[in-house]
């Protein structure tokens, strides 16, 4: 089975021999191929929705792998048992779901050891969601598909053997070449890893960023309200740091 560019990055990710579960699974792509390559030695389907748990379902019965994959209908992490998967993996929603399906079922990371997440927007309050809850960010990835540009977030819990980095090392207030200083909480909004390798899709997400935040600005010029300057001067502030950041970055890396 051929995958997006996408989803096999996620797959790449995976440790071989892992006991998967793909969250959102939608129609079980990732579940399908994570046991068809070898990558997982088993793996469960995990929908909230009926029609996307019933194209699971028909997926994982027309590959003939019910034996491996079993297709779940419940919310978030409610759908494991505690202890039954090494590595979760939640993909194309937003970073805030994401981070509330992790939070609702807390209890349920106990034992796994990776985390392989790809939110489609709001990747600093998944970062900011790791952090607080002793997750490492070990690796992140940018990539750009069908004109759609897409983040992975590797975590691994912090008290995991043999990590090279730590939490308080990846997000440490940072200078870059051009002497400018970047804080905790940029390093959490534009990747800590990102900005150590950033390639031209890292650029391309932030110059889209300027514009998306020039366009409010214009908006805001029209607005009468009291609170409309202040919010423009905020964004000024936004859009010149960002600028400064993508002067002080390498343009060629891959
Ligand atoms: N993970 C697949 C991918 O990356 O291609 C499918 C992504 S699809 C856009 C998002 C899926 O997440 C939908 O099928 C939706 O039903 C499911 N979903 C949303 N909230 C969920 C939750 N709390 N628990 C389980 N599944 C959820």
């Amino acid at each position: 089975m051929k995958l997006s560019n996408r989803l096999q990055l996620i797959l790449d990710h995976i440790p071989q021999g892992s006991r998967l579960a793909d969250i959102g699974s939608d129609h079980a792509l990732l579940p399908t191929a994570a046991v068809e390559t070898g990558t997982c030695v088993s793996a469960i389907a995990g929908e909230v929705n009926k029609g996307p748990y019933q194209a699971a379902y028909k997926q994982i019965q027309e590959a003939g792998l019910t034996e491996t994959v079993s297709v779940r209908l419940g919310d978030g992490l409610d759908v494991l048992k505690s202890g039954e998967v090494d590595v979760i993996t939640i993909s194309g929603m937003g970073g805030g779901l994401i981070a509330s399906i992790l939070d609702r079922g807390v209890e349920k990371l106990n034992g796994v050891s990776r985390l392989v997440l790809q939110p489609n927007v709001g990747e600093d309050i998944l970062r900011k969601w790791l952090l607080a809850h002793h997750w490492v960010l070990i690796n992140e990835h940018i990539m750009e598909e069908d004109g759609k540009i897409y983040e992975v977030l590797i975590a691994v819990p912090s008290e995991q053997e043999g990590i090279e980095i730590t939490n308080e090392a990846l997000y440490a207030e940072r200078t870059l070449d051009g002497g400018l200083v970047l804080s905790t909480d940029w390093l959490l909004r534009m990747g800590p890893w990102l900005i150590k390798r950033p390639n031209p899709i890292f650029h391309a997400k932030w110059k889209s960023e300027i514009n998306k935040l020039n366009s409010i600005l214009r908006s805001l010029s029209k607005s009468e309200l009291a609170s409309a300057e202040e919010k423009s001067a905020h964004i000024r502030a936004d859009i010149k740091k960002i600028e400064e950041v993508l002067a002080c970055l390498p343009k060629d890396k891959l």
